[in-house]
């Protein structure tokens, strides 16, 4: 196989599962994360369809299931916590054959992590600030000041891609703005409260569940119609805006704002869309939020953000390396379907927050109605991913043949 020695910019969800495929194949991946170490933090995520398969044949389902949340029932909550709607989680689960957990966002980052080859050269608190490509090669500048060359470089570094803005351009050229803005945090829970409840007032939504290690995350969204200017660095600026958006909102925000300070992992985001007509430019591509983020609307960033990066590696393990090969054939395989995710979660973007009193009511009966006999059977077909992952699996890795393809139709 040539062109073997490869570049992650990202130790994310996508970077991870890449260098985790590419090791598998023959690879030798190198990944370079900005961050000091592993990024904790981030929302609970729902991890169903073809990112479930990808993780199945990684062989890490049974990690995710120790990490599972377990979450029995979404909540509605008015400001007196009282319950106004739900949404059985348990049911949802069934309805999937059980073929989905609740996950933390870190929980899935650490496993995948944890599930590395030792080999594989992960360098912390560096990024890139240079890459210039010729017809041989990929020579890479980082912050520390040295440089190396690869064959190849993947950006693999999320929504605000640092390898996009050096080899494709702006990011403004490529973002759909969705009005909303999303933050979250993980404070104590001494008295190991299990309830996961939600509550919203018009254009606002707050959401307080337990995870496994006597914490409860809070995660809030929020509309605004023009998009913010802010410090992306800034994290007290972040921080202000949030109380500024949710200190009058009532129910218990006042006191989970007042914890926001203590927390040591809080994320603060716009929730945008990345859309681009070529994820690729000679020697260096993108996977994950990079290229295609669907944003949280979509619900499945974390799991498409893997099956991007299983399909790019292997791909790259079909052309025996042949990038030009690889790279046309992954984004042929992949973006249509992400292109279809994208429309939907835009299709749903007015009503992900409600906007009134009304609209907070109406959500709550038609939630309650999916669970109608009929109704949950067409909601099943929703849940089922039409993508067809090829088996890319070769001998020595942990991967089955024939465990693949189990949900489709
Ligand atoms: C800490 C954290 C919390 C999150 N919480 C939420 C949330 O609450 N709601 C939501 O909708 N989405 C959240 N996300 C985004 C979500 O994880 C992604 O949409 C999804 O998992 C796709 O994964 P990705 O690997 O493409 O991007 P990400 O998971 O965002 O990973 C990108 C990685 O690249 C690293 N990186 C960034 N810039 C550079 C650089 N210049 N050089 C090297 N590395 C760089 C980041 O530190 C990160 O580790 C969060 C992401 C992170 C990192």
């Amino acid at each position: 196989m040539e062109n073997k020695n490869i570049l992650i910019s990202g130790a994310g969800i996508a970077g991870t599962a890449l260098a985790f495929w590419l090791k598998k194949f023959g690879c030798n991946p190198t990944i370079v994360e900005i961050a000091p170490k592993l990024r904790e933090g981030g929302y609970a995520i729902d991890f169903w369809g073809a990112g479930f398969d990808v993780a199945e044949r990684m062989g890490i389902l049974p990690d995710l299931s120790n990490v599972d949340l377990k979450l029995s029932e979404l909540t509605f909550v008015d400001e007196n916590d009282k319950r106004r709607g739900g949404m059985n989680y348990r049911k949802i689960i069934k309805w999937m054959n059980g073929r989905a957990f609740t996950l933390l966002r870190s929980d899935l980052a650490k496993t995948i992590y944890k599930n590395l080859d030792k080999d594989i050269e992960i360098i912390f608190d560096d990024a890139i600030s240079k890459i210039e490509q010729n017809e041989n090669e990929v020579l890479v500048t980082f912050k520390n000041g040295n440089t190396r060359s690869f064959d190849l470089v993947v950006g693999a570094d999320g929504l605000h891609s640092n390898v996009r803005n050096m080899v494709f351009g702006d990011e403004a050229q490529f973002e759909k703005y969705y009005g909303y803005y999303t933050a979250s945090y993980t404070i104590p829970n001494p008295k190991g409260d299990k309830d996961f409840s939600m509550f919203n007032v018009p254009r606002k939504q707050v959401a307080l569940y337990p995870t496994n290690k006597n914490t409860s995350a809070v995660f809030y969204i929020f509309a605004s119609s023009d998009k913010l200017t802010y410090n992306h660095h800034d994290i007290e600026e972040q921080k202000q805006i949030l109380r500024n958006e949710f200190k009058n909102s009532g129910w218990k925000c006042t006191d989970l704002l007042a914890e926001m300070d203590a927390a040591p992992d809080f994320y603060f985001d716009v929730v945008s869309q990345i859309k681009m007509t070529n994820w690729s430019k000679n020697r260096v591509a993108l996977v994950g939020d990079a290229c295609d983020c669907p944003s949280l609307l979509s619900g499945q960033g974390s799991t498409l953000a893997m099956v991007g990066a299983y399909i790019l590696a292997g791909e790259l393990k079909n052309a025996n390396g042949n990038f030009k090969v690889a790279f046309e054939q992954y984004q042929t395989i992949f973006k249509g379907f992400i292109d279809d995710k994208q429309l939907l979660a835009q299709k749903f973007a007015k009503q992900f927050v409600p906007k009134s009193k009304f609209g907070i009511w109406l959500r709550n009966v038609v939630v309650g109605l999916m669970f109608l006999p009929f109704v949950s059977k067409l909601l099943i077909k929703q849940f089922t991913d039409k993508l067809k992952l090829k088996d890319y699996t070769i001998e020595g890795t942990s991967c089955q043949p024939g465990i693949a393809n189990t949900r489709l139709n």
